[in-house]
């Protein structure tokens, strides 16, 4: 029995013994009875056909009942609707009926994902959705899009051979998907802080991404310092002739054992992701004109500004051109550096922090989710129909309202973010330190607030004495 087929019949049951425990029905009594006497007692395995969906639930399992013998080692069920001694003290009906052997008693089947946001075009389960707004002829939800405040762009399609390395369909997309987190690493521009704990990845459970420690995201200068090997950004400038195997070689220490086939494959991903890069990722192309530049005049010093601030309208445009995106700096910087701006050195032996409310500060370090160097989140998104000189209170999208709005799936929209499996733990976990770390700061800008409330009640407790 395949997953599908598990959850389907799962499903079924589930539905059916809810009915049965509200309606107190024997007819559905009896068909989960027998048919979990059929199950233990049958053998053999056939394929299950799909019920129809339109069909009665109770036709459904009697469907299901009449064709379905399967090993006894394959599922066992007893009857969902009779007394255990090991449901003594239930919860609530659905724990008393659920005896499944293998699931989870408090398994819930939520459906699928029903409910479409006309706003933003989300698609969302019943159960998050929750009330919707109207606003004209469209409906609107709080989650996704905060009532149609929220107004970003829409992603970039990429070309379908990159799409496909995301979906499984050959060995080389799987060994793609399998090896995610690396290759992201492979081609990010800095580094991630914080600890990685992998002890908890010990079992047979499904892998969790935990970080311990504060998490930021560090940068080196242009050139690795003098006897060190290059890593991160320095492998987009440092020898690139030999570029694919440089980082190749970088992260095979942390490949998981393969087989040496897979050295091949590996090469020949490393090599399709470098070419996609160079040609569409403003960042990439940055990088590379520095490098350009340090074959041309070995002797001259050069700096790489990676500007902070954005004259465009964040609602509707986030693909910066190379220029808007980065500068050269030969010599002096002549005074334009702005706030937010980094600064990339030429060549020191420390790394540097980088700002989360930098506009790249997410595609620096997540290049595969962001191929064409798209702004990440930044500080002066309107919601929408806000104009600057709006009295609103609340005009700016916060990076909470971002996130929120990015892990959407979207109707007729392949979503990359979504299918990156482990390395969408790491960007949930990612995404969740820097919502903190922004909220910190609010506190730590707001402390002469609080503080003079806190001593002005103090003074008229004293003045009541
Ligand atoms: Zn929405």
């Amino acid at each position: 029995m395949d997953s599908k087929e598990r959850r389907k019949f799962r499903k079924t049951v589930l539905n059916s013994s809810r009915q049965s425990v509200r309606s107190t029905s024997s007819n559905v009594e009896d068909d989960i009875s027998n048919y979990g006497r059929q199950l233990q007692s049958s053998s053999g395995r056939t394929n299950i056909p799909y019920p129809d969906e339109n069909m009665d639930q109770n036709k459904c399992l009697q469907f299901q009942h009449t064709n379905l013998p399967h090993s006894s080692s394959d599922m066992i069920i007893t009857n969902p609707l009779s007394g255990s001694p090991n449901d003594e003290e239930p919860d609530h009906p659905v724990t008393t009926t659920d005896k499944i052997e293998g699931i989870y008693e408090e398994y819930l089947d939520h459906g699928d994902e029903s409910v479409i946001c006309e706003c933003c075009d989300a698609k969302l389960w019943k159960d998050e959705a929750l009330q919707g707004k109207k606003c004209g002829t469209k409906t609107s939800y709080s989650l996704c899009c905060l009532y149609g405040k929220v107004q970003l762009p829409k992603k970039k399609e990429m070309c379908s051979s990159y799409i496909n390395l995301f979906r499984c369909v050959d060995s080389k997309s799987k060994y793609f998907m399998k090896n995610i987190r690396r290759y992201n690493s492979m081609f990010s521009f800095t580094s991630m802080g914080g600890k990685i704990d992998t002890s908890i990845n010990s079992g047979n459970a499904p892998y969790i991404y935990m970080l311990n420690g504060q998490n930021y995201h560090r940068m080196g200068s242009l050139l690795p310092a003098d006897g060190r090997k290059p890593k991160f950004s320095q492998l987009y400038i440092y020898d690139t002739e030999n570029e694919v195997s440089h980082r190749h070689s970088s992260f095979s220490e942390k490949q998981e054992a393969s087989a040496s086939n897979s050295d091949s494959l590996d090469i020949e991903i490393i090599q399709y992701l470098k070419n996609i890069l160079d040609a569409k990722n403003v960042l990439v192309k940055s990088y590379r004109i520095a490098r350009d530049c340090f074959e041309c005049y070995t002797d001259v010093k050069v700096k790489l500004r990676l500007i902070g601030k954005r004259e465009k309208d964040g609602r509707t445009y986030n693909l910066p051109t190379a220029s808007e995106v980065a500068a050269l700096i030969v010599g002096d910087d002549g005074g334009t550096i702005e706030k937010r701006d980094i600064i990339v050195q030429h060549q020191t032996g420390y790394l540097q922090s980088i700002s989360e409310l930098h506009p790249s500060y997410l595609p620096l370090q997540y290049p595969l989710l962001f191929p064409y160097g798209e702004d990440g989140y930044r500080l002066d998104i309107l919601h929408r129909e806000i104009t600057s000189s709006s009295k609103s209170k609340r005009t700016i999208v916060t990076m909470r309202e971002f996130f929120a709005f990015k892990l959407q799936d979207r109707r007729n929209m392949f979503s990359l973010l979504l299918n990156v499996r482990r390395l969408l733990q790491q960007f949930i976990v990612d995404g969740y330190t820097m919502i903190e770390t922004e909220r910190l700061h609010y506190i730590l800008k707001q402390q002469k607030v609080p503080r003079c409330e806190t001593y002005d009640t103090l003074c008229n407790v004293q003045e009541g004495e």
